[in-house]
């Protein structure tokens, strides 16, 4: 059965779903040579590019398609079943765009120049956030990356860690300490200014592709204007909601669960052992771990949408969400570890070969425990809000 078909609730979504779909396949079958060789999968950004993927949730008005969650959500899952790493990165850029054009928090002709430019130029953004002292911005910590006052603006030092496909950025929003304050604001910088440089320092065996590497800023002078988000100013009283763009996490994950799933399945239909009259699809076992599969995935994918659906269809309800987007992270990026680990018992040794792709899927679907909210964070907000 089709896995979309359920979830597609009209033509455009059934077009979206299509774009995300040719895109992935095309992902897939270079995802290994990436993955061996320790490249930046540069041709991957250039498909998105010319198929306008990151135009996707600009405001119509500016030359998008004002994608909803919903839709975000079902194309990156998608994606993430071609390239997990690519996914992520291009979800950080769509997501945060997406809660750009919903809010319309910042100065509107900022806005709209950072449109333009991406429109014109497949120009890719990214939020900077994490650093090496503070780790996760979402433990609260104040980023130790500084912006000065200067006479015109701003003058912005820091390192920045985890700055997914940093390496092609053409821009970044940095959290940085204001002054001698304890206010955290975040800075559009863009790549070409002076002090703007890029240590290659990302090295793991997860999501290699993503190409997390280090931002460095040197002294990088800022216009007064570059300032667009801080924390005493609520501009509209709009951006007091929930972060719903973070769902194009748990939805890549799950992406990554239904490539394994997909690979798990056709080896049943493939592998037939001398010991057997026929493919092990037919051994009780190996049709009982398939079931688990399809229900872990079913239960992961129904919370997904559902949320996300709600987030669209009932906006009042938002300011209330928090704590169900939380859990959605959750659930979702644990079943996508739970469905990885049944597809590997399936397959057996043969899913860590090398050349296997699930291996790859194991080492890159352990990547969700650490993109935010963390778990024992989402444990901990649920429990406070049960204590109210
Ligand atoms: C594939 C990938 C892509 C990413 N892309 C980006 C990106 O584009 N931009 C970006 O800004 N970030 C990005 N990140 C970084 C991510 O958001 C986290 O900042 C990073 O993974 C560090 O998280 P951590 O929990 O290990 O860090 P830390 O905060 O260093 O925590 C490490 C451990 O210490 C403990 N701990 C630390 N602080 C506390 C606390 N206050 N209370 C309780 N326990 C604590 C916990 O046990 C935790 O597991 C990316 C991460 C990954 C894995």
């Amino acid at each position: 059965m089709d896995l979309y078909e359920p979830y597609i609730q009209n033509d455009r979504q059934r077009n979206l779903v299509d774009l995300a779909g040719e895109l992935a396949d095309v992902f897939s079958e270079r995802g290994e040579a990436y993955d061996r060789e320790d490249e930046f999968p540069y041709e991957n950004f250039n498909d998105l590019k010319k198929k306008g993927y990151g135009t996707l949730s600009l405001p119509k008005e500016y030359g998008g398609e004002e994608i909803s969650l919903y839709e975000l959500v079902m194309i990156q899952e998608r994606l993430a079943t071609g390239d997990a790493a690519t996914a992520l990165s291009i979800g950080w850029h769509l997501g945060g765009l997406m809660e750009l054009t919903e809010t319309r928090t910042w100065d509107e002709g900022v806005f709209k120049e950072l449109c333009e430019e991406i429109v014109a130029n497949n120009a890719l953004i990214n939020r900077a956030a994490s650093e090496p002292a503070t780790g996760s911005p979402t433990r609260g910590g104040l980023p130790e990356t500084k912006a000065v006052k200067t006479e015109v603006g701003w003058k912005v030092s820091g390192r920045k860690s985890f700055t997914s496909m940093a390496r092609i950025l053409n821009y970044s929003l940095v959290s940085a300490t204001i002054g001698d304050t304890d206010e955290k604001g975040f800075f559009l910088v863009n790549h070409d200014l002076e002090g703007v440089s890029i240590e290659e320092t990302w090295d793991t065996i997860s999501m290699k592709g993503t190409g997390s590497d280090d931002l460095v800023l040197t002294d990088v002078h800022l216009p007064s204007s570059a300032l667009v988000e801080r924390d005493s100013v609520n501009p509209r009283g709009k951006n007091d909601l929930p972060k719903a763009w973070l769902l194009h996490i748990p939805a890549c994950y799950i992406g990554v669960a239904i490539a394994t799933r997909n690979y798990a399945i056709q080896f049943t239909k493939d592998y037939s052992p001398n010991s057997l009259p026929g493919p092990i699809k037919d051994v009780p076992e190996v049709k009982r771990k398939i079931g688990e599969i399809e229900l872990e995935l079913f239960k992961a994918r129904q919370i997904l949408y559902s949320v996300a659906d709600k987030w669209v269809s009932e906006p009042k309800k938002r300011i209330d969400m928090a704590s169900e987007l939380a859990s959605v992270k959750h659930v979702v990026t644990n079943s996508a570890f739970h469905i990885v680990d049944i597809a590997m018992r399936i397959v057996g040794a043969k899913s860590l070969f090398r050349s296997n792709p699930m291996q790859r899927y194991y080492r890159d679907v352990r990547a969700g425990l650490h993109n935010p909210p963390m778990d024992d964070m989402v444990i901990a907000m649920l429990a406070n809000n049960a204590l109210k």
